[in-house]
């Protein structure tokens, strides 16, 4: 079977990448298994960091690769955190800290001025100098509640209402926020266009 590498580490993504390419009969691996070192992620947006990390992979193996970029952009806060969600508060991945941070940066704000989304980027590159990368992207609108909501999910997710719901983000179904998240649209249009990817020569 041919491979493609992720850009990744992190299982979860692993399995679910890997049911994805499985109809095109394409094996996920990591490039943490490959012995692939994390790229700098120099980039401004998330299209930006996610195409840097999908060329590194694909120039350190010679495989076709795959990255991610996710985070939440608050309308109030010019996008913020942004790029940066994963080390809001300074420390990588303290979801407690970046959660209270966010609450102390919005404090007072009406529901109307609240308005946020999450974002998911994917990149696809055949190889490192790969001139037409498939990009697929969601978005998931919402706005940020006044206190955490919720034991599900991770992140932001206890402070996220998602348009049009009474539930928030981390009180959803697992399988529910899978369908409607920024990343499950993303992987949706993905998969949508992989079969024609496949078609294409670059
Ligand atoms: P990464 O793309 O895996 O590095 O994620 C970046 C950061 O964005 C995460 O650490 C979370 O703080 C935030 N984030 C991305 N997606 C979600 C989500 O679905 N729920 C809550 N937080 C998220």
């Amino acid at each position: 079977m041919k491979r493609i590498v992720l850009a990744s580490s992190n299982p979860g993504k692993l399995a679910e990448f890997n049911r994805l390419f499985a109809d095109v009969g394409l094996e996920v691996v990591t490039q943490g298994s490959l012995g692939v070192a994390d790229a700098d992620e120099t980039g401004l947006s998330f299209v930006e960091n996610a195409l840097l990390k999908a060329r590194n992979a694909a120039a350190a193996t010679g495989l076709p690769a795959l990255a991610d970029d996710s985070g939440i952009c608050v309308d109030h806060l010019r996008g913020a955190p942004g790029l940066y969600s994963a080390r809001y508060s300074g420390t990588h991945g303290d979801n407690a800290a970046n959660n209270a941070k966010l609450l102390r940066e919005l404090d007072g704000l009406p529901d109307a001025q609240r308005g946020a989304f999450f974002i998911c980027v994917l990149a696809l590159v055949r190889h490192a100098e790969d001139p037409a990368p498939l990009i697929a992207e969601g978005r998931w609108h919402g706005r940020v509640l006044t206190a955490p909501r919720g034991t599900g999910g991770f992140g932001y997710d206890p402070l996220f209402l998602p348009h049009g719901m009474t539930q928030g983000a981390a009180e959803l179904e697992a399988a529910t926020k899978s369908r409607l998240s920024h990343r499950g649209q993303a992987l949706a249009v993905l998969h949508a266009r992989l079969a024609d990817w496949q078609r294409d020569r670059t």
